[in-house]
């Protein structure tokens, strides 16, 4: 069952139970990440006094989402279950959760973790496996990454997409961690959201896999894209398709749906060339009955 193994997965990477050390008031996004730390808290304390914070958009958006549920969504996650079940998509073994030393302290395994994702953005799997490989051999601490040159880390950090905006994000993100979190990595989602370079998406598997708590789906383009070809969103954006998932599909799916569909898109329902012919959900998806015949016409 892929129910299962993800949840062993998840158990096996599962630090809730140690507490950070320390915790601070923390920092906002929309900091300039070229700016010093008083600066920034500085900076933050006016922001913070003026805006409203992630939450609570989250929980607006996701309240006020409509709760019917797609026609046949059971039959079609256990589709995908089925067809999910051998766990040999590139995901499975070179996903974020797959990027920690596992002998490392629990902070350093929630950093990794969180670099780990900050890496993935707009990144095949496989490359940031490898950069997160480079990095723990150089040594991935907070302190060690605030002591590597920008030049040196994007070294360590090349291919992955936009490494010179990660390079700012991570040390930026590191000094943070490092002056408020007591090098540990912050346990809300609306203070992660707060970091230089994480999003929602993020912050959700950051979430799951460091502190093994299930706060949201991560929407990352292959959740979005199935998720509109399966009917089970109609949106434009992979923060609408979470807001809307969320809105329907019961809690208790939440955890595994995201590696679920992450593999999928990797092995049969590509962006450009899905294989539906082979998908057993061909017959009740409305992509693939409305394409069975071979319309050129493909998103
Ligand atoms: S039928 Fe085609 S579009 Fe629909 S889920 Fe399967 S592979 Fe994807």
């Amino acid at each position: 069952m892929l129910g299962s193994k993800t949840e062993n997965t998840t158990a096996k990477t599962d630090l809730s139970k140690f507490k950070p050390k320390f915790k601070k008031e923390l920092v906002h996004k929309d900091i300039n990440i070229n700016t010093s730390s008083k600066t920034i808290e500085k900076d933050i304390e006016k922001k913070n006094s003026k805006r409203q914070h992630v939450k609570i958009e989250y929980e607006a958006s996701a309240s006020k989402m409509n709760k019917v549920m797609p026609g046949d969504w059971e039959t079609v996650l256990e589709n995908l279950r089925e067809m999910r079940k051998n766990f040999n998509a590139p995901v499975d073994s070179m996903g974020c959760d797959k990027c920690q030393d596992e002998n490392a302290v629990p902070e350093v395994m929630r950093y990794q973790t969180l670099l780990a994702l900050m890496l993935s953005s707009q990144t095949k799997d496989e490359i940031t496996h490898g950069a997160m490989t480079r990095l723990r051999k150089h040594g991935c601490t907070v302190e060690n990454v605030l002591n590597t040159s920008d030049e040196e880390l994007g070294k360590l950090i090349i291919p992955v997409g936009f490494w010179k905006s990660k390079v700012k994000c991570i040390k930026k993100t590191s000094e943070i961690l490092k002056n408020h979190y007591n090098c540990d990595i912050p346990r809300t989602v609306e203070e992660l959201c707060k970091l230089p370079g994480v999003g929602p998406k993020m912050a959700h598997l950051c979430m799951k896999t460091a502190w093994g708590e299930i706060t949201g789906i991560g929407v990352d383009t292959h959740v979005h894209r199935i998720s509109n070809r399966l009917g089970w969103a109609h949106s434009r954006t992979p923060e609408d398709t979470r807001k809307i998932l969320e809105g329907w599909l019961p809690f208790e799916f939440w955890s595994e749906v995201n590696h679920l569909l992450v593999g999928f898109g990797q092995q049969i329902c590509q962006p450009l060339k899905p294989q539906c012919s082979i998908c057993l959900n061909h017959n009740i998806c409305p992509y693939g009955i409305k394409h069975k015949n071979g319309s050129k016409k493909r998103h």
